[in-house]
């Protein structure tokens, strides 16, 4: 690996260095939110010391210089994924807002009753309702990709589900609680065999590999600034220019619109037809330093360094016989879930805290997982690039103690 040196990376969060319950920090649960590098943090003071104004409306120097660092900052993403245009970048509040944009506009507009919708039994629950919704309200059926017992999608099963009445395929990239890489260009392929759009939930995967929108040819793709190691409240939709030019606005108000008059508005183009209201200037802003951050350590060196700590992880914590993996397929990124018989996950997630070792526990919003599972919950750590394996020694040892306090 290039250049790639943790210990300096360390240096640039501030909360890696912080003592919690009298130990430092260690920090595992990067797949429910990152930490933010000062770049990050210094962007947020400075527009609200420097630049604060509202964008694309005023003539004044602050307005142009924001409005431009925000334009900038779509271009950046724009070529971030390979996309084709700045205009197929929409900025929403994250990956949750980008999915209900899509349900609710094309998806009103493009789905029928008797029609079908294809999820996978490994979605977040923010690629389920939302399309459940959908087909409540247009007598439309959604149809579910099954899952091995390792946690891969079957997709002879998907080769069965999908047919002429499928209307949308909307994936996972990487699951948030079994850490599966799911093969999507293939799906893409194989849905656009039948002309059907595919909407790719990329907030796994953004932060952990190379997206190329252009290669994949997916259709819409969802990720969220927080994830990857950005501001909350941001995040971005990508979709093909001629789907979105197509699709009704999804709300209405100030900077989407052309011209109002209490008979008729007409919509501004893409991509502010999408963009209602005041953004999260904040947020844009803060993001465009997250993805200079990245680009500059490289994503490539990124995924590299998180497989060794995610390998090195699997097999310290496979040696303890009272763990079980939940999650095993042959391609995973940053994530390790696991249960123990006869300790509740919350009470391994409290007493490791105690040790300053931050995992989450629960259902990660994937209760149709824990249900395949049979489990009421996992214990989840989850990996960035700037984890060291020293702290997945302290994880293990803390995890040994309650087993051992427990047994
Ligand atoms: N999809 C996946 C796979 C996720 O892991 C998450 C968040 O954990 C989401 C969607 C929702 O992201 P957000 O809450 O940032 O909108």
């Amino acid at each position: 690996m290039q250049n790639f040196d943790v210990n300096k990376i360390r240096q640039d969060f501030p909360i890696l260095s912080k003592m919690v319950n009298g130990k430092t920090l260690v920090y595992f649960d990067n797949a429910a939110t990152t930490q933010k590098p000062l770049p990050v943090i210094e962007k947020l003071i400075h527009y609200y010391t420097n630049l604060n104004s509202n964008v694309h409306r005023g003539v004044h120097y602050l307005s142009e210089a924001v409005s431009k660092e925000y334009e900038d900052t779509r271009k950046l993403i724009q070529n971030f994924i390979y996309a084709r245009s700045p205009n197929e970048i929409i900025f929403t509040r994250g990956t949750t807002e980008s999915i209900n944009l899509v349900a609710s506009s094309y998806g009103r507009t493009n789905i029928k009753e008797g029609d079908e919708v294809l999820i996978t039994h490994m979605e977040h629950h923010s690629n389920i309702v939302p399309w459940q919704l959908l087909c409540e309200e247009k007598g439309a059926k959604l149809k579910v990709v099954p899952i091995t017992d390792d946690g891969e999608l079957m997709l002879s099963e998907y080769d069965k589900l999908i047919n002429e009445k499928t209307k949308f395929v909307s994936v996972v990239h990487i699951s948030n609680s079994l850490g599966t890489v799911n093969p999507i260009k293939k799906i893409i392929e194989k849905a656009h065999r039948y002309n059907i759009p595919v909407l790719v939930d990329a907030a796994q995967s953004i932060q952990h590999s190379n997206i190329n929108v252009q290669e994949l040819d997916c259709d819409f793709l969802a990720f969220s600034g927080h994830k990857i190691y950005g501001p909350t409240g941001i995040g971005i939709l990508y979709g093909k220019k001629e789907l979105l030019e197509k699709m009704p606005p999804y709300q209405g108000g100030g900077d989407m619109i052309l011209s109002v008059t209490f008979e008729k508005t007409l919509f501004n183009t893409i991509p502010y037809k999408f963009e209602a209201g005041t953004p999260h200037i904040a947020g844009v802003l803060g993001l465009s330093e997250a993805i200079k951050y990245i680009q500059e350590i490289g994503i490539e060196n990124i995924a590299s360094y998180e497989s060794e700590v995610l390998k090195y992880a699997t097999e310290a914590i496979s040696e303890i016989k009272e763990v079980k993996i939940i999650g095993t397929a042959k391609e995973k990124s940053s994530i390790l879930s696991f249960v123990i018989d006869g300790i509740h996950p919350h009470d391994i997630g409290t007493f490791l805290d105690r040790d300053g070792v931050a995992i989450r526990t629960g259902h990660h919003c994937t209760e149709p997982i824990m249900r395949r599972f049979n489990v009421p919950a996992t214990s989840r750590a989850s990996f960035a690039f700037y984890n060291l394996k020293e702290e997945v020694d302290v994880f293990v040892k803390s995890l040994r103690n309650v087993i051992k306090l427990f047994s």
